[in-house]
């Protein structure tokens, strides 16, 4: 299957052609024909699926031969759960639309920042992506209107309503034409968010990846056995013995994740830490050093992980395993990303032991497990 045999017309195919992506992945075979057909999707797809460019390439050849709205009135808007989404997506649309016949304007709003910068760049934007807090600020101050939106896409749903969003959600929907093509994705679907998909839409096309497909093989697994007392100075030796050039370190707590990164880096090891706690400020500088390679070791909790895209992570730690195998497969997709190999390590305490069998059968793969203490040594012997 080629993207030619989508419906993307040439301007589109030749942006596909920029971005080196040689052919569509599974979400975006059946994503972008029905999109384009202006049918209702429900996209049930991890981040990493390719689900950002499964929307983004038919909603811009929809605007294509549109002409740029004069007021501030959005045609399409995207909501999404977290400043670092937004920008990531933005980038998408970005590298996309950057060599179209025509400009078409893309922008990521977001809290955390002042709102008198993005107010006074609304104007003529075809493409808004959003997080709902600062969308309906921007709607209280008449800075932009969403009355005339043709499409609406609510990307990683699930996290929306689990950050707290469904009031802020259901007021936009409020303020939204009732003429409108409607895009959902979600990783996951409780009670929530199967309110909201009946509420949002209408006789959907349902597109299914499943995280485990998405579960390259590429990615080499392992697992040590260690003591609780010896997690932290096993996590730096595991570190210090190889030239990884970014490794994403997942702790199950806001607390661990601060520990694990002062500690390491009273060790000598670069490393900051990625949560919630943090400040939008801070988690957006944390996130560009650790992208360039500023910083060596980012220590992330599973909330805040979930909005990070870096291509070509080579290596995540589980300082902790997380609750659901779900999120445990969400975490070593971290790595391995588009073609890329990657390895996905766990250190594993012996109260950690049976739950990590949990993971392995629900993932219907057993990873290798060595003692740390034979670390360094012939591995193959453990
Ligand atoms: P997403 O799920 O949208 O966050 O995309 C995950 C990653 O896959 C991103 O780094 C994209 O650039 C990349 N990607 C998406 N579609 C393709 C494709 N068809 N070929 C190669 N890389 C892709």
């Amino acid at each position: 299957m080629n993207f030619s045999d989508l419906g993307l017309s040439k301007d589109l195919l030749s942006s596909i052609e920029r971005a080196k992506y040689e052919s569509p992945y599974p979400i975006q075979i059946e994503a972008i024909p029905a999109i384009l057909q202006q049918k209702d999707i429900l996209g049930l797809a991890p981040t990493g699926s390719g689900k950002t460019a499964a929307y983004i390439l038919p909603i811009l050849q929809r605007l294509l031969p549109k002409e740029a709205p004069r007021e501030r009135f959005i045609p399409v808007l995207v909501i999404v759960p977290t400043r670092e989404l937004a920008v990531q997506v933005a980038e998408v649309t970005e590298n996309f639309s950057r060599f179209l016949p025509r400009k078409i304007k893309s922008m990521a709003v977001f809290g955390g920042v002042s709102i008198n910068p993005q107010m006074m760049k609304l104007h003529g934007v075809e493409i808004l992506i959003a997080t709902p807090g600062r969308l309906i600020d921007l709607l209280g101050r008449n800075a932009l209107g969403i009355s005339r939106i043709h499409t609406l896409v609510l990307d990683e749903a699930d996290k929306v309503l689990n950050m707290g969003f469904r009031e802020e959600v259901e007021h936009i929907l409020e303020l939204l034409p009732s003429r409108r093509q409607n895009i959902l994705f979600s990783a996951t679907t409780d009670n929530e968010v199967d309110v909201l998909i009946q509420k949002l839409l209408k006789d959907p096309v349902r597109i299914q990846v499943e995280g485990d497909n998405f579960t390259p093989d590429l990615i080499d697994q392992k697992a040590y056995r260690v003591s609780p007392e010896n997690k932290g100075p096993f996590l730096r030796q595991l570190i210090n013995s190889g030239d990884w050039s970014q490794i994403l370190v997942f702790a199950s707590s806001i607390r661990t994740a601060d520990n694990v990164a002062t500690k390491l880096s009273k060790n000598g090891i670069e490393a900051v830490a990625f949560h919630g706690d943090k400040s939008q400020g801070a988690r957006t500088e944390a996130l560009a050093r650790f992208k360039s390679g500023k910083t060596r070791v980012l220590v992330a909790t599973d909330l805040a992980a979930r909005g990070i895209d870096i291509q070509f992570l080579p290596l995540v730690i589980n300082y902790e395993l997380p609750r659901s195998p779900k999120d445990y497969i969400h975490r070593i997709g971290r790595t391995g990303r588009a073609g890329a190999t990657g390895e996905a390590i766990s250190l594993i305490t012996p109260e950690e032991l049976h739950h990590f069998k949990v993971i392995q059968k629900k993932m219907g793969k057993r990873v290798l497990l060595l003692e740390s203490e034979n670390f360094g040594k012939n591995e193959e012997d453990s």
